[in-house]
């Protein structure tokens, strides 16, 4: 098995010693900054004046500019939105930065596409938790954490490997698992994942279900709990103990039927469409168009996401779940749609 570092194989001096920017304060960067710090790190937020830079103050932590952040610190993690990163790292990061320094990410996007391109003289590396900021922040509460992965892109003091071991360590990853991976190897998976499996491949087959039920004249709220509601629990099932534990909970029926009717759903035909979705991940096909999409202010992203939340399944789940107090309304209301 690939060595996976815990608490106690990793040292924290060497960033003990440093002063650590967070660039951001949205789902990554507040549970990174309330960790870090409460982990004994030294810790500054840099912001521009808004809602954020309220909160952070609120919260008890030091802010200030991102420029002045960058400045005052020697290991910058740029936790903004990945599309504005460029632009802020040009303006407000890039002539900050000092030779020595540490620039560091959550995810390898900007790196891996050359969007964002670190000065020769500087250690650059990730941090990436394989989870929302949101649990990153309530585990780390909890005395727990969210696994993450960690990269080395550049090496310029022989000392990068052991910063972001010591980075994955204060914001909680000790406690669950960091692994090593490349921002290649990153970007890649991450965006496979979330494309093919996570978000993309499930809110598919969940409307393709929900439709394919309420197109035979079944009643929408019976497909609602079908499709989308009893989701969770099979995920749960599946998060605590794989495939096996989920199987031994359900019915030897629904087992039957997983086994002979849900490789006619997916197949090897859906993997051969797997395999050109990560293609275009590999060849920077998606990534030259997402480029493109926010660069004309995201026409398609933003009429598509409309028409998805008015969807049928979306408007009987609202209803639905507005009868379940147990159900718990989101965290915080969906974000609102970026313009720039
Ligand atoms: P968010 O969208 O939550 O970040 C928003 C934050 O960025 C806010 O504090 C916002 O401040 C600030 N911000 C936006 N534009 C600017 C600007 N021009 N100048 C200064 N501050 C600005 O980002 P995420 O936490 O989702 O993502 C951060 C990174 O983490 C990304 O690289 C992402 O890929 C990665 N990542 C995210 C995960 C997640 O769970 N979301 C999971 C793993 C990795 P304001 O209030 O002023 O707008
Ligand atoms: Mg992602
Ligand atoms: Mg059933």
């Amino acid at each position: 098995m690939t060595q996976v570092w815990y608490q106690n194989d990793i040292q924290e001096e060497v960033l003990k010693q440093k002063k650590i920017a967070i660039i951001g304060y949205g789902s990554q960067g507040h549970a990174h900054a309330q960790n870090l710090k409460e982990s004994g790190f030294d810790v500054v937020v840099g912001l521009r004046k808004g809602k954020s830079w309220d909160k952070a103050v609120e919260d008890g932590l030091e802010v200030k500019s991102v420029a002045d952040a960058t400045r005052d610190a020697q290991v910058v993690m740029i936790l903004l939105p990945d599309e504005h990163q460029p632009s802020v790292f040009e303006q407000e990061v890039r002539p900050n930065l000092q030779r020595g320094d540490a620039l560091a990410f959550a995810h390898g996007f900007n790196v891996h596409f050359n969007q964002v391109v670190p000065p020769q003289d500087v250690d650059v590396f990730l941090v990436a938790p394989k989870g929302p900021g949101h649990l990153v922040r309530r585990t780390f509460t909890e005395g727990a954490g969210v696994p993450s992965l960690f990269g080395v892109e550049q090496d310029v003091t022989g000392e990068c490997t052991k910063l972001a071991l010591a980075y994955a360590k204060g914001i909680g990853s000790g406690r669950a698992g960091v692994l090593e991976t490349t921002f290649q190897e990153e970007t890649e998976t991450d965006l496979f994942g979330e494309q093919a499996v996570l978000c993309g491949g499930l809110s598919s087959l969940v409307k393709a279900g929900f439709e394919t039920l309420t197109e035979a004249g079944y009643q929408p709220e019976v497909a609602y709990f079908e499709c989308m509601h009893e989701l969770k629990l099979i995920v749960d099932l599946m998060y605590e103990g794989g495939l096996e534990n989920m199987r031994y909970s359900i019915s030897d029926t629904a087992q039957w039927g997983d086994f002979v009717s849900g490789k006619r759903i997916v197949n090897e035909d859906t993997k051969s469409r797997m395999k050109d979705v990560l293609t275009d991940i590999q060849n920077g096909t998606f990534a030259k168009g997402w480029i493109l999409e926010n660069q004309v202010n995201r026409p398609q992203f933003n009429a598509i996401n409309t028409k998805e939340n008015n969807h049928q399944i979306e408007q009987v789940g609202r209803e639905l779940r507005e009868l379940m107090p147990f159900v718990k309304q989101p965290a915080k209301p969906k974000k609102d749609v970026v313009t720039h």
